[in-house]
């Protein structure tokens, strides 16, 4: 079928350089020495562990439960003993760490019971979307929400398009062409069964024009039920905002949600993992991952979650070299990292080594407006740089920092080398820091007058009783409340102190 397609603003043509990890099929990554999984491997809340040091572990366990609405358990990704629970470098920017469940693989790789089931179509779709849930699914396409939250939301509003994002814009990512050509029926029933969870009307999957192999082994399992489209290529137009704009010519307003438009959009990897989940009943334990760039044998990895990066980028002839960066995604919207021990955990689709990344010096920015033409949300980058740049948080607020996808265009293209996105990330950071701050001292205040009030509530029944049962005279009684009101006014005088001081501190 023929559909409109409806351009997003700015954007780049960047190389693509897939054909270095494309063209190979994908390797099963040997078990590494130890497996380190996270509790916090997705947007939310961490999970909390289910096991301690020297238990014994089955591949696909549960070790560590969900904690609240949006958060997913984490499995064990092999059958081994639990070794340690603790702080471990994980993937983060500032090189941080992090609650680890950390397996010495037993290397016999026993599973875990499992439920497999064989016709999701009976299942009613609120069930479906609690096995989804328990089998630890989280957006594969490098954002890590909780895939239940997106499928709830479905079912709570009427949901008129899925969109299955098989977008793989970034320069050298190819894990989910790999995906695509090595498991299509993954995928196409897939997104069968996700339009099943949430009832959508229209259902599209869509990808880009150089991806003609994965085109075409979808095109062989896909009925009338599914749109197949194939776009220009064009980057960043896997960005959920941007897609649904090429799609069906909406946008997404500031702060609004795809949802709020009846669209729900869930990324093609995630949608084979949903499939595994409910039909193999195997949980979210392994990922396809590519390693390219600087290695001597770039390609797709099949890799268990938890595997240290440095074991997959060894499978790929990994040289340590002098100059060299490693990154964690791709080179537009990837992470730098300063060393390789960090696991492969649910978001990482790609590790790149490369030695030709930006290194020349920031100069003053000139305001040619390069910048402003590619931004792809119509955003004044030159302004945010500004802004963020003097700490200025209110300014950066109306000038929607936070509608920044962070896809690195206006960066890309600075002719002054200033590295744009950083300042957006840090000056994002520390925005969302200051406000957990502020909503803790919120918290605590409410909890300190919650707290006040009902002792007062409680002292004063207590004086009611006291005057109720008592047999004083009338006299005696008005002296006794004119005690107690005077013992009320004086605790609402403090209060107010207290809460006059909670301000100032404030
Ligand atoms: S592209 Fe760079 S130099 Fe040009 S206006 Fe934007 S920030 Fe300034
Ligand atoms: S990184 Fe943000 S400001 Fe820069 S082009 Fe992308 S969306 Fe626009």
């Amino acid at each position: 079928m023929n559909r409109e397609l409806y351009p997003f603003p700015g954007g780049l043509q960047i190389p693509p350089h897939k054909e270095l990890s494309n063209a190979k099929t994908s390797l099963i990554t040997p078990l590494p020495d130890s497996i380190i999984l996270p509790l916090q491997q997705h947007i939310g809340t961490p999970a909390v562990p289910l096991v301690k040091t020297g238990d014994k572990v089955l591949k696909g366990q549960i070790i560590a439960r969900a904690d609240g609405y949006v958060s997913v358990p984490v499995h064990a990704s092999t059958s081994g003993k639990i070794i340690d629970i603790g702080n471990y470098t994980v993937p983060d920017p500032l090189g941080l760490k992090a609650p680890c469940i950390v397996i010495e693989p037993d290397g016999d790789d026993v599973w875990f019971e499992i439920k497999p089931t064989h016709d999701y179509a009976s299942i009613d779709p609120k069930d479906l979307q609690d096995v989804i849930r328990e089998a630890g699914i989280v957006g594969l396409g490098g954002a890590g929400f909780p895939a239940h939250v997106k499928l709830r939301e479905g079912t709570e509003s009427a949901v008129d398009t899925l969109i299955i994002n098989a977008v793989e814009c970034e320069p050298f990512i190819s894990c989910d062409d790999r995906l695509i050509r090595e498991k299509p029926g993954y995928i196409v029933n897939g997104t069968r069964m996700i339009r099943h969870a949430i009832q959508a009307k229209y259902c599209v999957i869509a990808l880009e024009a150089d991806m003609p192999e994965a085109y075409a082994a979808l095109k062989e399992l896909i009925d009338d039920d599914i749109d197949l489209i194939q776009l220009p290529v064009k980057y960043p137009q896997g960005g959920e905002r941007q897609l649904i704009k090429v799609l069906t010519g909406m946008e997404v307003p500031s702060g609004g949600l795809p949802i709020h438009m009846g669209i729900v959009m869930h990324n093609a990897a995630t949608a084979a993992a949903a499939y595994r989940a409910v039909i193999r009943g195997e949980p979210l334990i392994s990922r396809y991952v590519t390693v390219s760039g600087e290695v001597n044998d770039p390609r797709n990895l099949q890799v268990l979650l938890g595997t240290p990066v440095k074991h997959c980028a060894d499978q790929c002839g990994y040289e340590d070299k002098e100059g060299q960066a490693i990154i964690l995604g791709g080179p537009m919207m990837g992470m730098y990292v300063n060393n390789m021990h960090m696991p492969v955990i649910k978001t990482t689709n790609c590790v790149l080594v490369t030695s030709t990344y930006n290194k020349s010096p920031e100069m003053p920015c000139i305001r040619c407006g390069q910048c402003v033409d590619v931004c792809p949300e119509k955003l004044l980058p030159q302004q945010l740089f500004w802004h963020a740049h003097a700490k200025n948080y209110d300014r950066l607020r109306e000038y929607h920092l936070f509608d920044c996808i962070e896809c690195g265009c206006c960066s890309f293209v600075c002719p002054s080398n200033i590295r744009l996105v950083q300042y957006y990330r840090k000056a994002k950071r520390q925005i969302t820091q200051d406000e957990q701050t502020r909503s803790g001292a919120d918290h605590a205040r409410e909890r300190f007058i919650a707290r006040n009030a009902r002792l007062a509530r409680e002292e004063q029944t207590q004086n009611n009783e006291l005057l109720a049962g008592s047999d004083i005279g009338e006299l005696d009684k008005q002296a006794f409340i004119q005690a107690a009101v005077e013992r009320t006014r004086a605790k609402r005088a403090q209060l107010g102190k207290q809460e006059n001081s909670d301000d100032d501190q404030e």
